[in-house]
């Protein structure tokens, strides 16, 4: 059965780090950090870390008055299976999903921010970046592209370009869960 626990101090302070170089924004918001013993399977893939946003009655039954706060849920088994850079890429990216908007009336929101690409490989195989989100994808990722025409633009890796620089593997692009209030990383079982 599937339980819950605290993280170790090592993981947050890898959290720490990475919110303080990368997610100032965050500094002074509420955020738990959860372990689950065994990984969640979502279509056939590993969660690798769920990012939720706890608000309403669940935050009042959790005595936080009903103010929302972010809860980070990782896994025992999936965290193992990492390596070192992998899991801050992991945290780096669950972090992403917790942002603040400012309403008209000056209130700052918490809430939870969706991937910027969402794209099937096979429709990149066949189109290409056929959309300015797969365009801007390809760019951060400093894929290079041949080819100048948009309409067709390819992308393959640089042969020498070194893949053991890169922060995290291709099979641990996430997934969103799609759902209300969580977004899920999954890898390939
Ligand atoms: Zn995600």
């Amino acid at each position: 059965m599937t339980t819950y626990h605290a993280a170790t101090e090592a993981v947050l302070k890898l959290i720490q780090k990475v919110q303080r170089e990368h997610h100032m924004e965050l500094d002074g918001w509420k955020l738990e950090v959860v372990f689950r013993t065994e990984a969640a399977r979502t279509k056939g893939k590993t969660v690798l870390g769920k990012a939720r946003l706890v608000s309403g009655l669940n935050s009042y039954l959790a005595r936080e008055g009903g103010n929302a706060f972010f809860v980070l849920e990782l896994a025992d088994d999936a965290w193992d299976a990492l390596r070192e850079s992998q899991r801050e890429a992991l945290i780096d990216h669950e972090l992403c999903h917790f942002q603040i908007k400012t309403t008209e009336d000056g209130d700052e929101i918490p809430y939870l921010a969706p991937h910027d690409l969402e794209e099937f490989n096979d429709i990149v195989r066949r189109r290409g970046l056929w959309k300015p989100d797969l365009v801007a994808f390809a760019e951060a990722a400093q894929l290079p592209l041949f080819g100048k025409a948009l309409d067709g633009w390819k992308i393959e890796r640089s042969s020498n370009g070194d893949p053991g620089d890169r922060p995290i593997d291709k099979d641990l692009q996430g997934v969103a869960a799609g759902r209300r209030g969580e977004a899920t990383e999954g890898a390939p079982a």
